[in-house]
């Protein structure tokens, strides 16, 4: 058996000690006689594995009592939909930055239920950069203030939260939830889709304060009502059981590893490795700005797009692989979720080096 150094975007690699486990109570779960498939979601077993992982989410990511946690389908592209859906109220226009292709979805979405304002847009720099705070036009009258702390295929990540004052901040954290410890109350709403950070896909978290529930407009349907979701515990509908499941077993893997704090250390490490050797001669390059750079995505170019090939095939060679970057981009792009082992971004880093030099 060999397992590669996927460097994939999403569906991304899950922690190697986190399939084993899975593996091992696949057929029978914990003398339960059934696979955690096979359970009912409202039976005992499976109550307990959905209580547990909720449970140390909390812990991990120290959530306050005034939040709900909800385990919900329909990916993060749900969440486009269900948030002006449920948080416009009786406010008709809500915030939003635009820093990449995620954003711009999100606005696409917004605007066939409210008035969008855009009050930051990077495009013209080609989304490769992070708006400062001051050159936000927030809108006191808005709903909400909606971000992407991290853009997943631009490899642009906001090194700051943004103020809003009394307007609550909504952050599509798909891509960079659990990489570092985060102040939570600081946020109306985070959401983020599970393939990244999390687990398998099929389930998209929400930690949402609980004061914005409630507020649903009357044609929200029941399964896209957060308000539903949140007093059915996730299961006004059958929930994603499976993934939901090993989502768990990921959130204890992050405890053993030493939580966030342990977590934020080593994809920073993993991070700064792969930026001195973008930065550090002429060969590589980066498109974002030294203050944007993603701790999880990390894209860089070759001097010629015609050396992309066989950068590609041998890096294969070296089992790295998922290398390339998204096809609006170009240029390669290195995914490094938590769990990328450090030894994957070291076996990347000197495969870099040494295509460098027999290019050169
Ligand atoms: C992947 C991603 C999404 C889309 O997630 P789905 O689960 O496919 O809907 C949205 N936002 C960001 C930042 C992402 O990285």
């Amino acid at each position: 058996m060999t397992r590669h150094y996927n460097f994939s975007a999403g569906p991304a690699m899950l922690p190697t000690a986190v399939i084993e486990r899975a593996q091992q109570e696949m057929l029978d779960w914990h003398g339960s006689g059934m696979s955690v498939m096979e359970m009912s979601h409202r039976g005992k077993e499976y109550m307990s594995i959905a209580d547990k992982a909720e449970k140390d989410l909390r812990d991990v990511m120290s959530i306050p009592d005034n939040y709900k946690v909800l385990f919900l389908q329909g990916g993060a592209s749900a969440q486009f939909t269900m948030i002006p859906l449920n948080l416009l109220g009786d406010k008709d226009s809500a915030d939003y930055i635009n820093t990449g292709v995620w954003s711009k979805k999100a606005i696409a979405e917004a605007k066939r239920y409210c008035t969008v304002n855009v009050v930051a847009d990077t495009s013209e720099g080609g989304f490769s950069t992070v708006p400062t705070q001051e050159s936000l036009q927030l809108n006191p009258d808005a709903a909400y203030v909606h971000y992407t702390p991290n853009e997943t295929i631009g490899g642009v990540e906001f090194d700051y939260i943004p103020e809003t004052g009394d307007v609550p901040l909504i952050a599509d954290m798909s891509s960079t939830i659990l990489s570092r410890p985060i102040d939570v109350s600081k946020f109306g709403m985070i959401y983020a889709g599970a393939q990244k950070n999390i687990g398998p896909a099929g389930l998209c978290i929400v930690i949402i304060r609980e004061d914005l529930l409630g507020k649903a407009s009357a044609s929200t349907p029941a399964v896209f009502n957060l308000e539903t979701q949140a007093s059915n515990d996730s299961m006004y509908n059958t929930p994603a059981t499976y993934s939901w499941y090993v989502a768990g077993l990921v959130f204890e893997w992050i405890k053993e590893q030493g939580g966030l704090a342990a977590m934020g250390e080593i994809n920073q490490r993993k991070a700064e490795k792969l930026y001195a050797v973008i930065d550090g001669g002429d060969f590589y390059g980066s498109p974002v700005a030294k203050n944007g750079r993603s701790w999880m995505n990390v894209p860089f170019t070759l001097p010629d797009a015609d050396m992309d090939a066989a950068f590609l095939k041998g890096a294969a060679e070296r089992g790295l692989i998922t290398l390339k970057g998204h096809r609006s981009v170009g240029g390669m792009r290195a995914s490094i979720y938590n769990a990328m082992p450090e030894a994957g971004v070291d076996a990347l880093v000197s495969y870099m080096h040494d295509f460098a030099k027999n290019q050169g």
